[in-house]
């Protein structure tokens, strides 16, 4: 039997900072397939609400989608959509099915579903949550006390935010399936990692899904291909937060390392630039 060598604790804290712990999660993390899944249509929408300085009178038509991403035993949505029907009443929606059977379409049953991660809190993202049952929702801790509370009070600001998704998600978490998620640059489940600082709300998120080739899912963080090509912000908490739009957005493509992989959160030319069938893209096979 060989005598264990001595190690000293210098020798042992060069060792570690020489060689630093391989970020496991990167080497374990399971290769996602990736799906956007279009659940609605709103017609005619004012294009300068999208893109700032776009002509007054432009209008087109948006699509409503919601991302899906399977692997490592998980099936995770990336926002849940809307399903209320003051918000079919306030807009021109077209071709409208509830979220809950859209992502049928994938093959995926909605009590199924085991995570869903929310960029925001606005209503045609959250307030789809109380569709998919059994999923833990991951959201921005900022943005839960936000609009749980803060909002409500005077000159808080909760325009696009719907109080029966603020009970929703507030009964999702008494039932302990809400996961907060605390800043910038933090790993929400394996090889999905979230990012702050393009505030569309007051701590909007958007995703970067690792593997050979990552994609970054940007929801309304970056709203069309237009606010890439034009340079120019979406709508923001503030209108402060514009330059902080910008450089989420070239941060975006920087870590999705093509612009081609930062899938902007309402552009229907995604369902054209990836092969589609019906209502469902296919971003990226496994
Ligand atoms: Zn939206």
């Amino acid at each position: 039997m060989r005598a264990r060598p001595a190690i000293t604790l210098t020798a042992l804290l060069a060792t570690m900072l020489l060689h630093p712990a391989a970020p496991t999660a990167a080497v374990q993390a399971p290769a996602y397939s990736i799906d956007a899944i279009r659940y609605a249509t709103i017609r005619a929408f004012p294009v300068a609400s999208l893109v700032i300085g776009a002509p007054r009178d432009e209008r087109m038509d948006i699509a409503m989608v919601v991302w899906l991403m399977r692997g490592g035993g998980r099936t995770i949505l990336f926002d849940a959509g809307f399903h209320r029907e003051r918000w079919l009443q306030q807009f021109d929606v077209a071709d409208f099915i509830p979220p809950d059977s859209a992502v049928r379409l994938a093959g995926v049953r909605a009590a199924d579903v085991t995570d869903i991660i929310i960029s925001h809190a606005h209503w045609d993202h959250m307030g789809g949550i109380d569709l998919f049952p059994n999923a833990v929702i991951h959201i921005q801790k900022d943005e839960f006390h936000y609009y749980a509370g803060e909002a409500w009070q005077e000159g808080g600001r909760r325009g696009g935010i719907d109080t029966l998704d603020i009970i929703a998600l507030v009964r999702r978490g008494i039932a302990g399936k809400v996961r907060f998620v605390d800043g910038d640059d933090v790993e929400v489940l394996p090889g999905i990692v979230a990012y702050t600082g393009a505030r569309h709300t007051y701590a909007s998120q958007y995703i970067r899904v690792g593997g050979d080739e990552p994609f970054v899912l940007a929801s309304d963080n970056c709203y069309l291909y237009r606010n890439i090509e034009d340079n120019a912000p979406g709508a923001t908490f503030d209108p402060a937060d514009r330059p902080a739009n910008m450089a989420a957005i070239a941060r975006m493509i920087e870590l999705a390392g093509s612009t081609d992989r930062v899938i902007p959160g309402h552009d229907p030319l995604q369902f054209q630039r990836y092969p589609a069938t019906g209502r469902v893209a296919r971003l990226r096979s496994r």
